[in-house]
Parts: structure tokens; sequence; C-alpha cells
């Protein structure tokens, strides 16, 4: 079992699979990007090969992000790796969902459990103000596709103050009044490509649950407010789903982290909300054997942070989210 040396047991690795992406929330990216070109991105053989190794040091689940993973076109082969990898019990998608209308289907054979999809508002206005480039009416489409294939779905949104409004948050979690899945409302974060911006539009855990508590009547705490990854759960009166917040900036889960992230140019990233990295891309690509990668992967296991440095006002600077996956 990977430990690091808080004794915190390191077993989820999200893997970014690309930087670029096809949409330009206003919260992530700017407008205009430069991507790394493909040569610098790990290739599919690399990516194997590290994931069977972490399958090998005790990781027990992997989340595919970006960017956009489903812009990768070997997304389902490597979804199916890693669903045969022993030792990894759980294999996971964030996404936008635009193209999920005709991946989820054979992401599901290839062995894909859940997915995790962004959807900021239901309104196609505010929708496409908040992606800059989205369509809603793709998003639903490959929402409809992944239950039509029986995937597990959680939905992911992020509030922006000035661009959100009260409304956008109450019809997405009304949609667990009807429905079993889990609408998870994300904190903005601040990275130093748009710092001011994401400190500004961050919304608290707090003043979410008072709109909610008001339009719904009391929320109920799901299980004593034990995180479920990284979301404390409410229910809705009467509800099936859950409403889910995830608040890394006013209600901190460092101590909680099982994850560390690999960017999709190699780099191990130890803690989201700072710059601590280590790079395996010369160690793959410089002839290293297994042991030789076993060894600086534990290393920076044991290295991992203890947590982020927000209230220091210490801002990660290196990458933006997309580059890193979120
Ligand atoms: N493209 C995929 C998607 O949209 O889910 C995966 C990558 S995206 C970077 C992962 C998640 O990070 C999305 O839910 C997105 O809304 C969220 N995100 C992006 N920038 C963020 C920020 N500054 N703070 C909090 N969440 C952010």
């Amino acid at each position: 079992m990977p430990f690091d040396r808080y004794n915190r047991d390191i077993d989820y690795l999200r893997i970014s699979l690309t930087d670029a992406c096809n949409l330009r929330c206003v919260y992530c990216m700017p407008e205009h990007m430069t991507f790394r070109p493909r040569h610098e991105l790990l290739s599919d053989d690399e990516l194997r090969r590290l994931i069977t190794l972490f399958g090998t040091l005790g990781f027990r689940k992997i989340r595919f992000t970006g960017g956009e993973p489903t812009l990768r076109p070997g997304l389902v082969d490597l979804v199916r790796h890693a669903s045969a990898t022993p030792g990894i019990a759980k294999v996971g998608l964030t996404t936008n969902g635009v193209l999920l209308d005709r991946l989820a289907q054979p992401l599901r054979d290839a062995g894909l459990q859940s997915v995790n999809v962004s959807i900021d508002s239901l309104d196609e206005g505010r929708f496409r103000q908040l992606t800059r480039w989205g369509n809603l009416r793709d998003v639903r489409a490959g929402l409809d596709a992944a239950r039509a294939a029986g995937l597990r779905i959680k939905l992911n949104a992020v509030v922006c103050r000035g661009l959100t409004l009260d409304e956008d948050v109450t019809e997405l979690a009304r949609l667990t009044l009807g429905s079993d899945w889990q609408v998870r409302f994300i904190e903005q974060m601040p990275f130093g490509n748009n710092q001011s911006f994401q400190e500004k539009g961050m919304v608290t855990e707090d003043e979410l649950l008072a709109v909610l508590n008001r339009v719904f009547g009391p929320l109920e705490l799901v299980d004593q407010g034990k995180l479920d990854g990284e979301a404390r759960l409410y229910r809705l009166p009467g509800g099936k789903g859950a409403v889910g917040f995830i608040s890394p900036v006013s209600k901190p889960f460092c101590a909680d982290c099982n994850r560390l992230r690999l960017t999709a140019d190699g780099v191990l990233r130890l803690c989201l909300l700072r710059d601590s990295e280590v790079d395996l891309r010369p160690l793959l690509r410089g002839g290293a054997d297994d042991e030789a990668l076993s060894v600086a992967i534990r290393q920076a296991v044991f290295d991992k942070p203890w947590g982020h440095g927000l209230e220091q006002h210490l801002i990660p600077a290196a990458r933006g989210m997309s580059e890193i996956g979120g």
C-alpha cells in the first residue's frame, strides 16, 4: 500500500490525457490557448506502462481527465487497459460530456464504471456564457447516452459569482429529486493564470446551502457529513439523489486527500494546489526500468505535501487547472 509521510493511504491516480479542450470555461482558461505539441504528451504505450505500474504499487482507482479526455483518440483502449489492470478496482472519467453521445457505450463496454459530467447551468444561454463555446444539447445527449449505457453519473458544477444565478443552482439541485444522481457544486480554486477572476468568483458552500435551504426547505446531511470522495453530501427533502459540495477553499479536506495527479506531459503533481511536481517523462524516455520508475513514484507519494497553502496566499503558478487535470 502506498502511504505518504503523514500516513495517508494514497491509492487514487487522476490521469490527464491531454491539456486541450473543446470548451473554454471562463473560470478555467482563456479563450486563446496554446496547447502542448503531441510529442510532449505521454504516448498510449507510456500511459499503459505507468497504469500497470501504479496497479502493482497498490493504487486502486484511476480517473481519466484533462483538458478534455474524450479528445484523446486512444481513450477507449486506455480505459480497457486500466479496467483489466490487476489491483485497479475503479475506473472513472471526468468529461464535459460534449462527445459522450457516441463514446458512452464503447467506454462502458471497455469497463468504465462511472462518469462525472461537468455542467454549470441548465439554461442554454448561461451554459454558453460560462463555457464560451458549449452547446447544452450536446451535453444532454451525452448524459442520455451515459444513462442508457448504464454508467453511474455524477454532475459537477462550478459556481461563478456574477455569472451563475441562484436559479442555476436550484435547477441543478432539483435533478436529485427524481434521479439517484449526485449533483456536486465545486468552489472555484485560484491558479496563477486566472487568479483574481477565480478568487472574486468563488461562492462558498455555506452561501449555496443557504440558497438551497431557502428554496427546498432544510437539507438533510448525509452520513453525518463524512466525505464521499471530496464531497460533503446532503439530500433535498424527498430527494432520491444527493447534492454535494466540494469546498477546497472554505473547508479544505487535505487530511483526507488520497490522490496524485499525472499531467498529460508525464509530470506527477503531488497536490492540486501546490507546484510540487516529479517529472516521470525523462525516466520513461531515458530507458529507466520498472524498478527505477517504482522508486521514483514511491518517493513522490512519500513526499506528498500535507495540504494546500491558500490561507497563506500561496497560489499555484506553474499550471492552470486544464493543464493539471481537475
Ligand atoms: N474537461 C473535463 C470537464 O469539463 O470535466 C475535465 C477537466 S476539467 C479541468 C475538470 C473539472 O475542473 C471541471 O468540473 C471544471 O469545471 C473544473 N474546474 C476548472 N477550473 C476550475 C477552477 N478554477 N476551480 C474549480 N474547478 C475548476
